[in-house]
């Protein structure tokens, strides 16, 4: 079968369709949270819920399967096979589960939102647990239909990052642990002495909000990303929405805590370069889209850490960033604002407020958690004494509320299960990557001292970006940096960074 053949013509000329559907939800989406009156909620929602039904008639479209049958007798090779096999996988899914169920889930997760934020404020787990048990029970259900019967957990993982599962994600945090628990409780012991000697990072106050606005800009588009086709915008939490031409970025601004914008903008714009760089041609096919979100922060994370988070980046940045902030900054070294910019809080039990050495402790506590409740060995109902346990295992620290353990994210509310692993996946993918990039790119520190990042942008274009959904998390790993996935390189960077 050639690309000329009429039926795979056809089948990508419907999920052209489909995909230029999901950008009208996308910009939606992004003006709700960016945007929107008060009191157009309502409209909103009739809005989107119309533009869900038109969607899923478009990806189980009869005409849809036909052209994706008659591709699959003719045979596909090369690309076409790697369209017409994740074509028929989300084909597959959409058509499998029954529309109530999807509808379902909807509704749920919209109440179980308004249940999780005020048992939270209340620090009240009971009050969620129902909601949590529907959710879980509704993602069992959906693993029956879609034929993952024997390790339901492996469905919620593939849904964010396809071909990734339990088995292999549990293998590689285990060595992370292995590794990550001395190192941290070593840094957290010397920064408790650093402490205790009364050294203590400086606090940055009274950081212009204006001037924080165009630092952010000026940043990211010296790191490579595109304004002609982006934008940066303020939300209540950062995100970045869109592809191709279309990409918005969003962050938050704080004038007693510059930092938290500018790593915020930065993460985002890492997301946003990837989306910029993926090609355009082939929008809306498995050539054409993110590998999967572990790929994905991988991107986010090393321009934020391993980049931004450099000696040589601030070499670059000093000058400016004290020419936009004088006042604030006067009597600030570049030591005293390097330490800040790296700082670690030992026994940190908030995720989302969390440094890189103990981030991903955090993670490996909800992964397992998240693959006992699956597996049925764990009752929603024991679930705050299971984290609490863990977390004294990894942390070091006990909650003292469900507030800030149990109850303190977000994504369970929505039934996002098998979401957490990615951010770590990420952070180990990124490690690897920074680990190629700079044998690959001989004097790439010296770069950044000057305020140039284009190599390494080319570099990741042509290594990670430019190869959209070819090959899952793991493949693209060893392709891209000649080793596969493994924990090594992160804990020897965060050592390298953190651990003297
Ligand atoms: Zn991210």
């Amino acid at each position: 079968m050639t690309t000329s053949f009429p039926a795979y013509q056809e089948l990508l000329a419907r999920l052209r369709r489909i995909h230029v559907l999901g950008t009208v939800t996308g910009v939606l989406g992004w003006d709700e949270q960016v945007n929107l009156p008060p009191g157009a909620a309502a409209r909103r929602g009739e809005q989107m819920s119309l533009l869900a039904e038109l969607a899923h008639a478009e990806a189980t479209a009869p005409a849809l399967g036909a052209a994706l049958a008659d591709c699959e007798a003719a045979g596909p090779v090369g690309e076409a096979a790697v369209v017409v096999a994740a074509a028929r996988r989300d084909l597959d899914r959409s058509v499998k589960l029954p529309a109530d169920l999807v509808a379902e889930k909807a509704r749920l997760s919209s109440e179980a939102y308004h249940a999780w934020a005020a048992a939270r404020a209340a620090r009240d787990f009971s009050a969620f647990a129902p909601y949590l048990e529907k959710h879980l029970a509704l993602a069992l259900r959906e693993a029956e239909l879609l034929g993952y019967g024997d390790r339901p957990y492996d469905l919620a993982i593939d849904r964010h990052d396809p071909g990734l599962d339990a088995a292999r994600i549990g293998a590689l945090f285990a060595e992370l642990r292995a590794g990550l628990v001395p190192l941290a409780r070593r840094i957290d012991e010397r920064v408790r002495a650093e402490r205790a000697r009364g050294e203590r990072p400086v606090a940055l106050r009274g950081f212009d909000v204006d001037a924080q606005r165009r630092v952010a800009r000026a940043v990211t588009a010296r790191l490579g990303f595109d304004y002609e086709r982006g934008r940066l915008d303020v939300s209540l939490h950062p995100f970045c929405e869109g592809s191709g031409d279309d990409v918005r970025l969003t962050t938050r601004f704080d004038a007693d805590n510059p930092l938290d914008s500018l790593y915020s903008s930065i993460h985002e714009a890492g997301h946003g370069m990837y989306e910029q760089g993926l090609p355009a041609q082939h929008a809306g096919t498995a050539l054409g889209v993110a590998a999967g979100m572990a790929v994905h922060e991988s991107q986010s994370r090393l321009w934020e850490n391993q980049v931004a988070r450099s000696r040589a980046f601030w070499t670059w940045l000093e000058p400016e960033y004290r020419a936009a902030f004088p006042g604030p900054l006067a009597g600030v070294s570049v030591d005293a604002l390097h330490a800040a910019v790296n700082e670690v809080e030992p026994g940190g039990l908030i995720r989302v407020d969390s440094d890189e050495v103990h981030y991903n402790l955090h993670i490996l506590l909800r992964f397992e958690l998240e693959k006992r409740l699956f597996a049925g060995e764990l009752a929603v109902a024991d679930l705050p004494a299971a984290w609490d346990d863990l977390c004294e295992e990894l942390l070091g620290r006990r909650p003292a509320h469900a507030g800030e353990g149990v109850l303190q994210d977000v994504h369970w509310s929505g039934g996002a299960f098998g979401y957490f692993p990615s951010y770590t996946l990420g952070n180990m993918i990124a490690a690897q990557l920074w680990v190629a990039a700079r044998a690959a790119l001989p004097g790439l520190e010296e770069d950044f001292t000057r305020g140039e990042f284009g190599r390494l942008l080319g570099w990741l274009r042509e290594t990670v970006h430019a190869h959209g959904r070819r090959e899952d998390a793991f493949a693209l790993t060893r392709r891209a940096t000649g080793a596969e996935l493994g924990a090594g390189a992160l804990l020897a960077y965060l050592q390298e960074r953190y651990g003297a």
